[in-house]
């Protein structure tokens, strides 16, 4: 079945490296790991907000819109990769940050500024409702703005991990490599509905395994289901089923969202040592913590092969120094 695909803006470089992590895998004596860097899109530090952004920059261009607004977490990557995206295409751009001012501007804080973005944030406030007033404010000013969900994860956003999954069935085949488990980072689901329809449609028989990071399994797991069969209809392929594709693991959700443990730090450190790759505090350094424990745990035998999906993130770690270094 053939996807109709909607124009996409080029903001990333593909397609992303895919690497055998030798000495990480070694040192585990489990399964093969290799990687597949969208840590390396290339927008301002890059990440997988970069491929989401292509569809959704896009389709803001098409409809005359000039200002992007979307929200996030102090920290978040999507909102920093929106702010360089915007930048690049010379829209304007407002990001609606969760919580309190934060006195320190640093990591994502510190590009979202660099990158020319006007910071707003909740306090104690609803996020869609600041995000409604902000854009009638650019309204007023005589904008048109366009309005990104959290995670940039719509059908827009999920559409690219579609293609993501087929990039990737490309390079395995290329290379003769057979990938048993895709393990990743899974928070506002847009890449995992992506990955799971690719999947289907490009014929990838590998199980896709999303590590949350602040979601209960069932709830993150819904949210995919219908994300992913809604991008299904959206691209014209409404008749694939994904059913029984989406599988979420919540054992690493320890205190919390960005709440840094020793599962993180491991995970950071050992990655960052055994390989000079860096993973970020928040997410990829969970998701990684979480299949260093499922390894020691024996849930993959020897000869199989699993591939971590790098998400992107580092540009964080500046802003958890005390938490990096305790
Ligand atoms: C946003 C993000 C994720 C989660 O992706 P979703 O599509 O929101 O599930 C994972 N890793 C990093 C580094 C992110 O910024």
């Amino acid at each position: 079945m053939n996807a109709n695909y909607p124009d996409r803006k080029i903001l990333a470089h593909l397609p992303t490296p895919l690497e055998k992590l030798e000495r990480l895998s070694k040192h585990l004596g489990g399964p093969d790991i290799y990687m597949k860097r969208d840590d390396q899109t290339g927008l301002a530090t890059g990440g997988n907000k970069t491929r989401k952004l292509e569809f959704l920059v896009a389709d803001a261009i098409a409809q005359g819109c000039d200002h992007l607004i979307t929200t996030g977490a102090p920290q978040s990557n999507h909102c920093r990769q929106t702010a360089a995206a915007a930048a690049h295409c010379g829209l304007g751009c407002s990001l609606v940050l969760r919580g309190e001012p934060q006195s320190q501007m640093q990591g994502n804080l510190l590009l979202n500024k660099l990158l020319g973005a006007h910071l707003y944030w909740t306090g104690d406030r609803n996020r869609q409702e600041v995000m409604a007033e902000v854009a009638n404010e650019q309204r007023a000013m005589g904008h048109k703005p366009y309005t990104i969900p959290l995670g940039g994860s719509n059908v827009m956003g999920a559409t690219s991990y579609v293609l993501a999954m087929k990039e990737l069935t490309e390079q395995l085949q290329a290379a003769s490599i057979n990938i048993d488990f895709i393990v990743f980072a899974s928070s506002s689901g847009g890449t995992q509905a992506g990955l799971v329809l690719g999947a289907e449609l490009y014929g990838f028989r590998g199980q896709i395994l999303g590590i949350s990071v602040d979601h209960p399994a069932e709830e993150l797991q819904m949210q995919v289901s219908a994300l992913a069969t809604a991008t299904a209809t959206h691209l014209g392929v409404g008749t694939v089923s994904i059913a029984n594709r989406v599988e979420v693991n919540d054992d690493y959700l320890g205190d919390g969202y960005a709440m840094v443990s020793e599962t993180e730090r491991e995970a950071i450190q050992m990655v960052a040592q055994l390989e000079g790759i860096l993973l970020d505090p928040v997410y990829t350094g969970r998701a990684m913590g979480g299949l260093i424990d499922l390894i020691r745990w024996g849930a993959f035998t020897r000869g199989q092969s699993v591939l971590f999906w790098h998400t992107g993130g580092a540009a964080a770690l500046p802003a958890f120094v005390d938490k990096l270094l305790p």
